[in-house]
């Protein structure tokens, strides 16, 4: 899993609750140059669980994260945290949760009585804001992040953990799963208790897997379909949250400080 500062991929990152029905593959063909063929040449009729992988994937080595950085200019991150303060972000944001709601709510009248409802929900800059790591730096740099992690006092972001709370108090089990390794555990937990976030299950990355964020996600959400539950929304702030498959809504929220393919 790499961030990726680069200013082509920040552009091309303007994307905001995209679904994967025809009109939102085509809108990412048109936004996202850098998947555009690889979508082109994809079949278009496809289903939410067909959607195949636009994106190249890495497997980077954190040393590598920090070199890949070091390449990059700060201002993608100033730029990035500048627009989290603007009210453009403000309404990216709503907009994602309004129709997140809106999904749990179709569902519910379309399928009464359903049981085993579940929303997907990735962690950093989904639900919980680290900010006040990227304030500190001009440059991603694995190590401090991992200290910034283990303070576990990244706030959480109020317009999304209201509607995991507000989806679990409509019988929807919340999934948290994220890129974060395994040995980052007990942090993040400490973290989203003391965010006041509840779920009802924590995926996280297993130490040394070098999959890529992709096929990490998309086969836990797999997982969770095996258990039983219906993903009735998975949101995230990247792309690589949400191609693969395995759920009937995607929310991209908005995140412009960086991506991780
Ligand atoms: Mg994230």
């Amino acid at each position: 899993m790499r961030r990726n500062f680069t200013n082509r991929n920040f552009k091309n990152r303007n994307l905001v609750g995209i679904k994967y029905s025809l009109v939102g593959l085509l809108g990412l063909v048109l936004q996202t140059s850098a998947c555009g063929a690889a979508l082109l040449g994809a079949s278009i009729a496809v289903t939410p669980q067909a959607v195949a992988c636009p994106c190249e994937t890495y497997n980077k080595k954190p040393e590598e994260l920090d070199k890949k950085a070091e390449e990059i200019s700060g201002s993608v991150m100033r730029d990035g945290i500048s627009y989290t303060k603007s009210s453009q972000y403000k309404k990216d944001f709503a907009r994602c949760m309004a129709s997140a709601r809106k999904a749990c709510l179709d569902y519910l009248k379309e399928h009464p009585g359903a049981d085993n409802m579940a929303v997907v929900s990735d962690i950093d800059e989904t639900i919980l804001d680290n900010r006040d790591y990227y304030k500190t730096t001009d440059k991603f740099v694995w190590k401090d992040f991992v200290k910034w992690v283990r303070l576990a006092k990244a706030p959480p972001l109020k317009p999304s953990a209201d509607f995991l709370k507000w989806a679990r108090s409509k019988g929807f089990a919340v999934f948290l799963v994220t890129g974060r390794m395994e040995e980052l555990k007990a942090p993040t937990i400490k973290n989203l208790v003391r965010a006041n976030v509840a779920y009802d299950g924590i995926y996280f990355r297993n130490q040394g897997d070098r999959r890529s964020a992709i096929e990490i996600k998309t086969a836990v959400r797999k997982q969770i379909e095996d258990l039983g539950f219906t993903i009735v929304v998975n949101m995230g702030d990247q792309m690589s949250d949400m191609v693969g498959g395995h759920a009937i809504d995607c929310e991209k929220l908005p995140n412009k400080l960086y991506v991780i393919d």
